[in-house]
């Protein structure tokens, strides 16, 4: 899952990156609100995490904006601010979510989590298909009872792919929501980890569709 971290404080924005990528989410981050209406513009993310107060445009505005524009990323507000009209007037800009700073990071992931869980459209906490249990909070895989060790990125593409079991997903999309700015991607990756995968889960679990892209087998 692709987060943008839109946050102006150095010390802040470093801790929370570095917590949310060990959590095995794709971070990456701005520190002012013009960059960030610029990248919300042109890139595609799962979910923002906002800061209000920002130099160049505050996170108001920005999130007013993204709305206006009919735009329903989820977005969770992080601030110092805990008065209670800006908590109130930060969810009647169309923000989904609240954290007064300083919060946990446990916390901020399992908040991000039940929010792209509401997103897809599931209720559970684990997502199940074809006797393969994926536990995003746990980081766990099982296959017919037994755990499956994945590397973090294997356990990022099964997600993607189990959370829509029938789509077909291209290899471009599956990139951009695996690899943050300045990660290196082989031309290859998806292949590579695709082939990790069926060797872990079996053969007919993810299925190529020629030409388009990748899916898990539908029930
Ligand atoms: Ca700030």
């Amino acid at each position: 899952m692709r987060l943008l971290l839109v946050e102006d404080d150095a010390m802040i924005g470093e801790a929370i990156r570095a917590g949310l990528r060990r959590d095995g989410f794709t971070v990456d981050w701005v520190h002012d609100g013009q960059t960030a209406e610029q990248v919300l513009k042109t890139e595609s993310f799962d979910l923002l995490l906002l800061d209000l107060g920002l130099p160049r445009k505050a996170g108001l505005p920005v999130l007013s904006d993204l709305r206006a524009r009919g735009d329903a990323l989820p977005v969770i507000i992080l601030t110092a601010r805990d008065a209670v009209s800006d908590r109130v007037q930060g969810l009647d800009a169309g923000a989904d979510d609240y954290l007064v700073k300083p919060f946990d990071l446990d916390e901020l992931s399992a908040r991000i989590r039940a929010l792209l869980r509401r997103k897809s459209g599931q209720t559970a906490p684990a997502i199940e298909h074809l006797g393969v249990i994926l536990t995003p909070a746990e980081h766990t895989v099982q296959r017919d009872g037994q755990d499956v060790a994945l590397s973090p990125k294997e356990f990022a593409l099964l997600q993607l792919l189990m959370e829509r079991p029938g789509t077909i997903l291209s290899r471009e999309r599956i990139e951009e929501r695996l690899y943050g700015w300045g990660e290196e991607v082989e031309s290859n990756a998806v292949e590579v980890h695709v082939h990790s995968l069926r060797r872990k889960l079996g053969t007919d679990f993810i299925l190529t569709v020629r030409g388009v892209g990748y899916r898990v087998r539908p029930s």
